[in-house]
């Protein structure tokens, strides 16, 4: 053993050198001592941004630091109070900055967690799924078809497992990996065919191994930093919206530029032209914006997780809202995967079976009286292959603690369910019960029948099989999907009897799998032979041949109760469902009929067909396809393709290994999160919590609110920026005094912009979110007529205080008291305006469309920003600061009248434009769309 390399030694060799138990792998207190000792499964993270950088990053705006410099100086100047002042907002304004960009990166890191891979792992003998970093040494992990390699592991045991260790060595062929020592100890990494390397992928078959490297210790550990890559999170509208952000720079910067000389040449002072100016750049360049959209984007990512999508990819919240094609899988996603076998057919004889959920108590009857399965041959051997052509595991909940048993079977008695419960594939599961129904277990059938070798189901064959040793000889057990399953048989059980299977054999067999099929049942198929002595049974193509059928299981699976609704609100909202299911066609028709995806003049259509038509053919149909069966991975990619060539934004689920180009091809790759393999997670840009269809619309509509809230604060922003820049611009041209002062100009900058802005940015949506059609992902922000909306009320906003101003003033002149005066009252104008303009937008119609109250944030940053504005004008130490004095009750009313004017004109023409838009063309309305029963 000494000085053997990992892939040398036996496996004796290496349970000792790594202390572990090749069959039940380490305790847990060992691996939690090991994991202190080894520390975490992790390659160490380039680090990203401290937060003192981040908040320094504040103050590095060339703008900022204008405004700094000018402050020193106005400082130097004698301006002492005026220059604390403005350090003051700037600091303030860097800190909120701060904490939102430091927030918005934090929620970002937790998505990263939620994501973040596991590991199938036996510990003191018991199957236990741990986070991929708590794995140490001695571990011993099992793989399957799907998986990432969580560390680096030497094989113990494969069956036909292949491994793609492109991102290791480069070769993008999958290696066929086996669990024999090797015996030359210089090998390169791709010829260790018994090991299997972290970050490699499963793309076939199962395997178990030992860990023997973790973290940075690992193969892939050694090149981590060559490989470690920054992930794209800027999503297409923060990219756009940062090139806007430049254009309104060099715009603001124009506009300045323009104040500050008209206002020079009418005889303002210089210093205080350019100290206004300065002022006037900071307060209306945008540079908030593209942080309130990251935060606006993280927070709507969180809301998302609440409703049980997790967002991996940052731009796919955006493309969320344009979906315009949901294709999703069928079973566990529209239906419960909570399966139950109902109904056989052996030989002719039709049996049903009783018993509901996953406890192993019912009855087989055939024609209303029970049967005898110890005296049917059929039925037993049916039952037998059931559980020993299976991998999952029938269990009553763990409890150690005997009265948490006793109230956990209570309480799920209550809820109407029974404390069985599976571990593994659903469809195995049910089969499982069946088999206990007939009173055999797996474990005591693998006593009797051990074993050899396994045949990994997949969704291109859709059949698993088994070699099974008995009495001196080997025993193949296949089960799958039965057209594809009679294929490979030569022989039925009939009446007890092997006969051949004829042409007249085969149609009843398909007769009964289509009778089953369109009850909406899930049907699989059984069949063995015994394996010949000498002969060859080394792949799938050899063992699943010449079998002899035996007959059909049929099982339900009922459809979520919350999908009905999604399906309804789907269409509603212009969004068309598609249901690709590798299930029979039959089955798939009867369920999307059920649940409202197929209408009566849609198309169902299966693998076979697409298989054979052209791309062109395809394009040509897919749009009234609502159902694919039998589909394999590949068709899913050429539907995917079809649709976007029509000009669809596509989703598309995926849980299976090979489903991961399809979802990587789609607009919105989804992945399940509890069925799903860690490759398709890894290839998707959203994955569900729960597997569940309803979570999908529920992301879409978050990606829909998403979107029109950042529409909401950009119009606010722009609106308000384009009032402000008005008020200082017009008020030059017409050669006015100021009508603000710098400090004036940067707390309105401060307060008025900031909190309110964020507030929209957690909006409640619309009702009618979910009734338009999905916008276009080549739409620009300012569509739908927001760009018109942000100059109008700009415009009105600026010219309105200017006029208070102007009111005020007495007359085109005017100084000292009176200017500070008119000053006062156009500062409360502008404020008053912009916060009674936010609650315009929140809605696309009118200030009248929405519930005053509903966003509490939002009234409570207006709250706020009110106080502030009265505690400026009326708390006497802060009046000299901000050159302000109290108003009186005429003021007011002018400065209410004034902010006022713009949301009420805006009202009255957007009421009168809408309705008379409705006229018109109508937007679309299912308004009562007729919601299908919930079954
Ligand atoms: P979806 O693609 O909607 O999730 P699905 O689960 O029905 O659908 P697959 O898992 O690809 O799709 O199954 C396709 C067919 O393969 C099923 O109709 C069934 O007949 C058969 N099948 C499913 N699971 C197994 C299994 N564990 N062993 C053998 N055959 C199976």
């Amino acid at each position: 053993m000494e000085g053997k390399a990992w892939h040398q030694l036996t496996e004796d060799e290496l349970a000792k050198s790594l202390a572990t138990d090749i069959k039940g792998g380490i305790a847990p207190e060992e691996a939690e001592r090991r994991l202190n000792e080894h520390g975490p499964n992790e390659l160490a993270e380039r680090q990203g941004e401290s937060p003192i950088k981040l908040f320094i990053n504040q103050f590095k705006d060339f703008m900022v630091l204008v405004l700094v410099g000018a402050t020193v100086v106005s400082g130097l100047l004698g301006e002492m109070l005026d220059a604390l002042t403005i350090i003051a907002i700037i600091l303030i304004n860097g800190v909120l900055g701060f904490l939102q960009e430091y927030r918005a990166e934090r929620s970002l890191k937790a998505l990263k967690e939620l994501s973040a891979p596991s590991a199938k792992v036996m510990r003191n003998g018991a199957l236990v799924i741990v986070p991929a970093k708590e794995l140490v040494p001695g571990d011993l992990v099992l793989l399957e078809s799907g998986d990432r390699v969580p560390a680096d592991l030497r094989l113990i045991e494969s069956n036909q497992c292949t491994i793609e260790e492109a991102a290791l060595t480069g070769e993008s062929v999958p290696v066929a990996k086996h669990a024999a020592a090797i015996g030359s100890p210089e090998l390169a990494l791709g010829d260790r065919k018994n090991c299997a390397y972290l970050g490699t992928m499963v793309t076939r078959g199962t395997a178990k191994g030992i860990v023997i490297k973790t973290g940075m210790a690992t193969e892939m550990g050694h090149i981590a930093n060559l490989i470690q890559q920054t992930e794209e999170s800027e999503t297409p509208l923060q990219r756009r919206l940062e090139q806007l952000g430049k254009i309104l720079i060099v715009l603001a910067l124009a506009l300045t530029v323009v104040v500050v000389l008209a206002g020079v040449l009418h005889g303002q002072p210089i210093y205080d032209m350019f100290l206004a100016g300065v002022s006037l750049a900071v307060a209306a360049i945008p540079e908030g914006l593209p942080a309130i959209v990251t935060i606006a984007l993280a927070l709507g990512v969180q809301r998302m997780i609440k409703r049980r999508a997790i967002v991996r990819k940052l731009p796919s919240v955006e493309t969320l809202g344009c979906a315009s094609v949901i294709c999703s899988d069928k079973t566990g996603t529209l239906t419960q995967n909570k399966m139950t076998v109902t109904r056989l057919w052996i030989g002719g004889r039709q049996v049903d079976v009783s018993g509901e959920g996953y406890e192993p108590t019912g009855q087989f009857l055939s024609g209303g009286k029970p049967v005898e399965v110890k005296g049917d041959a059929g039925l037993r051997r049916l039952t037998q292959i059931a559980a020993l052509c299976n991998n999952a595991e029938l269990a009553t909940e763990e409890r150690s603690d005997e009265a948490k048993r006793k109230k956990a079977a209570k309480e799920a008695e209550a809820a109407g369910s029974t404390p069985w419960n599976v571990k593994g594939d659903p469809t195995e599961g049910a089969l499982l019960v069946l088999a206990g129904k007939s009173g055999v277990s797996r474990s005591s059938l693998e006593a009797l029948y051990p074993r050899v070798k396994e045949f990994p189901f997949d969704a291109e064959r859709k059949r698993m099989s088994v070699m099974v040793a008995h009495q001196g000889g080997n025993l193949i057990c296949t089960k799958g999907a039965p057209d594809m399953l009679i294929e490979r048989c030569s022989y039925v059980l009939w009446d007890g009897n092997v006969v051949p299977f004829t042409g007249t054999l085969r149609t009843k067999v398909l007769q009964a799998n289509e009778a089953m099929a369109s009850d909406a049942l899930r049907v699989l198929g059984f069949a063995y032979r015994d394996v010949r002595a000498h002969e060859q049974c080394d792949n799938e193509d050899q063992a699943e041949n010449g079998l002899i059928f035996i007959g059909l299981a049929g099982m339900i699976d009922p459809p979520r109760r919350e999908v009905f609704e999604a399906i309804v609100k789907c269409r509603q909202a212009g969004i068309k469902t598609v249901m690709i299911t590798g299930d029979h066609r039959t089955t798939a028709e009867a369920i999307a009929r059920t649940i409202g995806i197929l209408p009566k003049d849609g198309k169902a259509m299966s693998g076979a067909d697409v298989g054979l038509m052209t791309d062109e053919q395809l394009d040509k149909t897919s749009d009234d396809v609502y159902v694919y069966a039998r589909v394999s991975p590949e068709h899913k990619l050429r539907i995917v393709q079809s649709l976007q060539r029509q000009g669809h934004v596509v989703a598309m689920t995926g849980d299976g290994v090979n489903d991961a180009p399809a979802v990587k091809a789609a607009d919105i790759g989804i992945a399940m999160g509890i069925t799903g393999t860690d490759v398709t997670k890894e290839a998707s840009s959203l994955v569900l919590a729960d597997d569940n269809f309803a979570s999908i619309v529920a992301a879409v509509e978050e990606g829909r609110g998403i979107y029109e809230n950042i529409r909401k604060f950009i119009r606010y922003l722009l609106a308000s920026n384009v009032g402000e820049i008005l008020t200082m611009f017009l008020a030059m041209m017409a050669g006015l005094p100021l009508p603000l002062i710098p400090i004036q100009i940067l707390w309105v900058n401060l307060v008025t912009d900031g909190l309110p802005a964020m507030a929209l940015g957690v909006d409640q949506a619309e009702s009618d979110l979910m009734r338009h059609k999905p916008r276009s992902a080549k739409e620009n922000i300012f569509a739908r007529r927001l760009g018109w909306k942000i100059i109008s009320r700009g415009v009105l906003i600026g010219v309105c205080t200017l006029a208070a101003f102007v009111l005020t003033l007495g007359g085109m002149s005017g100084d000292g008291a009176q200017l500070v005066h008119a000053q006062t009252v156009a500062f409360a104008t502008l404020v008053l305006a912009q916060l009674i303009h936010v609650f315009d937008c929140r809605s696309s119609r009118s200030i009248f469309h929405r519930r005053f109250f509903e966003n509490k944030f939002l009234v409570l940053a207006v709250l706020s920003s009110l106080l502030l504005m009265l505690a400026v004008l009326y708390v006497e130490p802060l009046q000299p600061i901000f050159k302000t004095v109290p108003l009186s009750l005429r003021d007011w009313a002018l400065v209410f009248v004034a902010a006022g004017i713009p949301t009420f004109l805006m009202g009255i023409g957007s009421v009168w434009g809408s309705s008379r838009r409705r006229r018109k063309s109508g937007r679309i309305s299912y308004g009562n769309a007729a919601r299908p029963a919930v079954r």
